[in-house]
């Protein structure tokens, strides 16, 4: 078939899916962009506040993000580009640690000297380690802290916030996902007294909108509030997509599937999470399934506060008293400036959580009642009254967790269905997700599929 005749669907309109688009586009393939939710940027979307937008939840880039940043300069948004320095802290025993110096650490006097010692080397350690991954993927972070940085430091520092970020699977994280963290953001730090890190001017909508036009500059077709439901398979080979009965869906059914029952594409790349895939596709082998259920997700919640005033001076605040209900405070205004959002604070109340947890059931009310008497024990001045606004998200697949040894379980991203890849975030790894790796993932899928078209049309012609 000649160039750019093949038509490519993609899957998801997050930063896999939209960067999958633009790099086919480029090459000029066509591109067919099916996102179900109405805005595109999956985890990264976000939502209007004081005129201008704010993501749904928390992010910002480290130093090491070099794939997203890089995309930015592409598309002309490099002078976007913010690096900016912030304070993170931990919360224990009814008061705020400052947590980036080694002298903070070495402060911390809820553990004995020498346990803080350790828990300092340990993290340098982790930082410096080199060519790991064979065996940091076979040990968990909890027996290899408990270990090394001492029982206490297990249980006054890492354990509350690996049981806050993984719940009941706190003690089954490998290592080796510390050990990235560590790496990329101690990396992120300026000399010993400093964390630096990345925000785009604008929010990250002005990436999402700038991936948009050139999409669609690219003649790449959009569909909003679109969703896939089922990927067609004839003989062993996916052909093409049905939608969802839904009026914004049958768009896409109307326009594409001329007729059909379905509409027909060469390729189909899904970047949806791995059990929203398995839903729309059954015809997949069950050792290939086993591999996309080798990684769970935890859910999160995001509670977002514009408040009169600041809750204290810390952008991100690890919340290790587990009597306490949420994981972490970000108050994004100890960030990027509060002039942004005209002189206002704004406060994310993060909480990852199993999908089942009933704060994942809770109204927005529910939530800010069940937190409140929690908040003030972070500042014991905060009241309901310096809350003007606020704002309630959900996200059931927040954070891949990864068994022991992935390495030799991840989903091959061609799926055993011939025309039909997986990229998604349980295939980023070792490194935690993030719109960088999955920018990174949309790019190598990419080239993947042309790389597989051309093969094919070589042996076909
Ligand atoms: C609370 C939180 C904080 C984060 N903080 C940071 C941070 O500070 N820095 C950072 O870089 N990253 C951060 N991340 C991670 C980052 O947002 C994600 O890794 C990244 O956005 C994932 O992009 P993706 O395209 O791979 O997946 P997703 O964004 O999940 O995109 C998949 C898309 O597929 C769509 N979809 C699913 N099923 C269907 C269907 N049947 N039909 C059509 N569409 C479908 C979904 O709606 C979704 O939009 C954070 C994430 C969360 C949840």
């Amino acid at each position: 078939m000649e160039v750019g005749k093949e038509r490519i669907a993609i899957i998801g309109g997050g930063f896999a899916g939209m960067t999958a688009a633009y790099e086919l586009g480029k090459r000029g393939y066509q591109t067919f962009l099916f996102e179900r939710m109405p805005e595109l940027g999956g985890l990264a979307g976000t939502f209007p506040i004081e005129g201008t937008r704010l993501e749904r939840g928390y992010h910002h880039w480290f130093t090491s993000d070099t794939h997203i940043v890089a995309q930015m300069e592409e598309l002309g948004l490099g002078d976007r580009v913010m690096w900016i320095s912030s304070r993170t802290g931990w919360f224990y025993g009814g008061k705020i640690w400052n947590w980036v110096t080694p002298m903070d650490i070495l402060s911390f006097t809820p553990l004995p000297l020498v346990d803080r010692f350790r828990l300092g080397l340990t993290a340098l350690y982790l930082q410096k380690a080199r060519n790991k991954l064979d065996d940091y993927e076979k040990i968990t972070a909890a027996t290899w802290l408990k270990k090394y940085a001492g029982r206490q430091a297990w249980n006054k520092a890492w354990g509350p916030l690996f049981r806050g970020k993984f719940g009941k699977e706190a003690e089954n994280i490998p290592l080796v996902w510390l050990w990235y963290k560590t790496v990329l953001r101690i990396g992120s730090r300026k000399g010993l007294t400093k964390e630096v890190l990345g925000y785009p001017r604008g929010s990250f909508q002005v990436l999402i909108d700038a991936l948009e036009n050139a999409i669609r500059k690219q003649a790449g077709r959009i569909y909003l509030g679109t969703t896939v439901k089922r990927i067609v398979t004839e003989n062993g080979t996916a052909c093409g997509l049905q939608f969802a009965e839904d009026d914004p869906s049958q768009a896409a059914q109307r326009e594409l599937a001329d007729g059909n029952a379905y509409a027909s594409f060469d390729r189909i790349i899904c970047t949806a999470p791995s059990f929203a895939t398995l839903k729309i596709v059954s015809e997949l082998p069950s050792d290939y399934v086993a591999k996309m259920q080798a990684a769970k997700y935890m859910a999160a919640v995001l509670l977002i506060l514009k408040m009169k005033q600041s809750m204290s001076p810390i952008y991100w605040m690890n919340v290790a008293d587990r009597s306490i209900p949420f994981v972490a405070t970000i108050e994004h205004t100890n960030f990027i400036e509060p002039k942004v959002y005209n002189n206002k604070r704004v406060m994310y109340v993060s909480n990852y959580l199993d999908a089942s947890s009933p704060f994942f059931q809770m109204s927005r009310e529910e939530l800010f009642n069940a937190y409140l008497p929690h908040l003030r024990k972070i500042n014991p001045d905060f009241s309901p009254d310096w809350v003007e606004e606020m704002w309630h998200f959900k996200e059931a697949a927040a954070q891949p967790i990864v068994p022991l040894n992935y390495s030799k379980q991840i989903p091959d991203h061609r799926t055993p269905l011939r025309h039909l890849y997986l990229a998604n975030t349980t295939q980023i790894y070792p490194e935690d997700r993030g719109t960088n790796y999955s920018v990174r993932l949309g790019q190598m899928i990419a080239r993947m599929v042309e790389d597989d078209m051309r093969s094919e049309n070589g042996r076909n012609s």
